[in-house]
């Protein structure tokens, strides 16, 4: 299936969880994610504010504060987003498209400092393709070639799927997919879907 109709779909699929089957799918997809030994090496980790029923992230926040992580969140800035340290949940206000961000006074972050990238999606494939919202914000900041870090896909199990996702050259994939009941081992995350790299064997 063509991108745009499956990105309606799962939204549509998201958006009819009850607040209950949020809460939990977040719950367990959020434990899985701190059981990565990916999680448990990262120093440094980026977030992201859920929205439209995105899973939650606000319990891997509050592990990666006890295990003394430093943890960045995105901000969108004109085409491209800019990560900046929350030290709390008060440090969030609404900002772009009304999601949550980072006050614009925190300090900026470069692509290359998380060692671990959470990533939302509308859809996910088992081989780490991934659909967002259709605007590339994502794929824009990950291909920044100075970028180290693990890149793990969070989402609800249906979101995914069997089949391939219809990826293209700019997409970036993930090497990682958690959901509330699966962790998905990819392969490498250093190519673009059609990339150069992505002949260069590694997986
Ligand atoms: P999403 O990843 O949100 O599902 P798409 O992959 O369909 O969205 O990308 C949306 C738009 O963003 C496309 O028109 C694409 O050309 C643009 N885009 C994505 N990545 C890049 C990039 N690295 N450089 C320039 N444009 C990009
Ligand atoms: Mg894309």
């Amino acid at each position: 299936m063509p991108k745009r109709p499956l990105r309606q779909q799962m939204l549509a699929r998201r958006r009819a969880l009850s607040l209950e089957e949020w809460l939990a799918s977040s719950r367990l997809a959020q434990q899985n994610l701190i059981t990565l030994e990916e999680y448990c090496r990262a120093e440094c980790i980026a977030l992201y504010s859920p929205a439209h029923n995105e899973i939650d992230t606000a319990a891997v926040l509050a592990a990666a504060f006890l295990d003394g992580k430093r943890v960045l969140y995105p901000a969108v800035c004109g085409r491209e987003m800019v990560f900046r340290q929350v030290t709390g949940l008060d440090c969030l206000e609404p900002g772009c498209f009304g999601i949550l961000e980072p006050c614009s006074t925190g300090v900026e972050h470069a692509a290359d400092e998380a060692d671990l990238i959470v990533v939302p999606g509308v859809a996910f494939d088992p081989s780490g393709h991934r659909i967002g919202f259709g605007k590339g914000f994502y794929d824009r900041f990950l291909g920044h070639p100075d970028r180290k870090a693990h890149l793990v896909g969070l989402c609800h199990d249906f979101q995914l799927i069997g089949a391939a996702i219809p990826a293209e050259g700019h997409d970036i994939r993930m090497e990682i997919i958690v959901t509330d009941m699966r962790i998905i081992r990819c392969g490498s995350n250093r190519s673009r879907t059609d990339g150069p790299d992505s002949h260069r064997g590694g997986y």
